[in-house]
């Protein structure tokens, strides 16, 4: 075996030790091949949580003992998106696989090894400042973890990028991990009817739990049909939390006039789509997308664990398995085969 080796934390860096880590769809991606353009070897992990170890100089936003939740987002605090709270859109952190400085602090025989976001899947890593925010103590690390991914971008994909508000009609495509939290999001701020739409009847159980109102299972006969009952006319919002084209073409569809369509999952590379524009004219329709919830990490984290807390968003309902590191490829075939809502691996 070769050894990985881990180099201390450089300026504005910061070492964490890791106690769990989400399993998410998007590094199932990076280990098929199609999640486009990340180099190798690199090592996965883009949700976790853990306790800083060690901090870099100029750090002063985090101390040594914070509990953190990582972010896969690294931001810079100055650019024009940042200034406008648009963090996640931040372009100076540097290509994909590196840290913002352009290098590795891991390496594979000397060799660089490339950090797959914070890199999670790992007992330590080394991320920007930006990349772990304190939150409070007294919320268990292992489900804190999914606050890093799942929660943030299903949550955010309703509460900070669609509109929805109290009484909006709301439909989620896919009710993995990001769909069920769209859900969350949505029972949170009072959206009803909400409607979660999946293939699997577990995942539906699980969408009626979290605050669904109605579950539709998406391959049974007349589903537009259903979904037009519930929300006669279409949706204000619909969101759509898997990348399987289908499932856009049913959930823009679904967008009633004046509604919102907000693309969250990721389509595989090269996917093309169409559409007859004539529905986004003369209904004022509106396609949009979200990348991990338009979350801003440092406000938003402390806030959904203060939430998660307080027993209005519901983690552990979403882990359906617990796994050790050495069971990560275990792991990741229950993720493809639709067994999990969420996994987690707990160091
Ligand atoms: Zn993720
Ligand atoms: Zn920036």
């Amino acid at each position: 075996m070769l050894p990985v080796t881990l180099d201390p934390p450089g300026p504005n860096e910061v070492l964490v030790r890791m106690v769990a880590s989400g399993i998410c769809h998007s590094c199932l991606h990076a280990m098929n091949g199609t999640h486009g353009g990340m180099p190798t070897p690199l090592v996965l992990g883009d949700e976790g949580a853990g306790v800083v170890e060690q901090i870099g100089a100029g750090v002063d936003e985090v101390a040594v003992g914070d509990h953190v939740v990582l972010s896969w987002a690294p931001n810079c605090g100055s650019c024009r998106f940042c200034v406008v709270g648009r963090p996640v859109l931040c372009n100076r952190m540097g290509p994909a696989g590196f840290l913002p400085d352009g290098t590795t602090r891991l390496h594979l025989d000397g060799q660089p090894l490339h950090h797959f976001g914070p890199a999670t899947y790992a007992e330590f890593t080394v991320v920007h400042a930006s990349a772990a925010i304190p939150i409070r103590r007294d919320l268990p690390l292992d489900i804190a973890a999914m606050i890093g991914c799942a929660v943030a971008t299903g949550v955010g994909a309703v509460v900070n990028t669609s509109g929805a508000g109290l009484g909006s009609s709301v439909a989620v495509f896919g009710c993995g991990g990001v769909g069920l939290n769209a859900i969350q999001g949505a029972s949170l701020i009072g959206a009803h009817p909400i409607v979660g739409i999946d293939l699997v009847d577990a995942r539906l159980e699980l969408a009626d739990r979290l605050g669904a109102t109605e579950v539709v299972n998406g391959s049974g006969p007349d589903v537009a049909a259903r979904l037009n009952e519930v929300a006669p006319g279409g949706f204000d919002v619909t969101i759509l939390a898997v990348g399987a084209m289908a499932a856009f073409e049913r959930a823009w569809e679904s967008t009633g006039p004046g509604g919102t369509c907000v693309v969250v999952g990721r389509t595989p590379d090269g996917e093309r789509t169409s559409f007859n524009p004539q529905t986004i004219h003369t209904g004022e329709k509106r396609l949009v997308g979200s990348i991990y919830g338009s979350v801003r990490p440092a406000v938003d984290f402390p806030k959904l664990a203060d939430l998660a807390f307080e027993g209005r968003l519901q983690l552990e309902d979403l882990v359906t398995q617990r796994f050790r590191i050495d069971q990560v490829n275990e792991a990741f075939a229950a993720l493809a085969a639709g067994d999990l809502a969420r996994g987690l691996i707990v160091f």
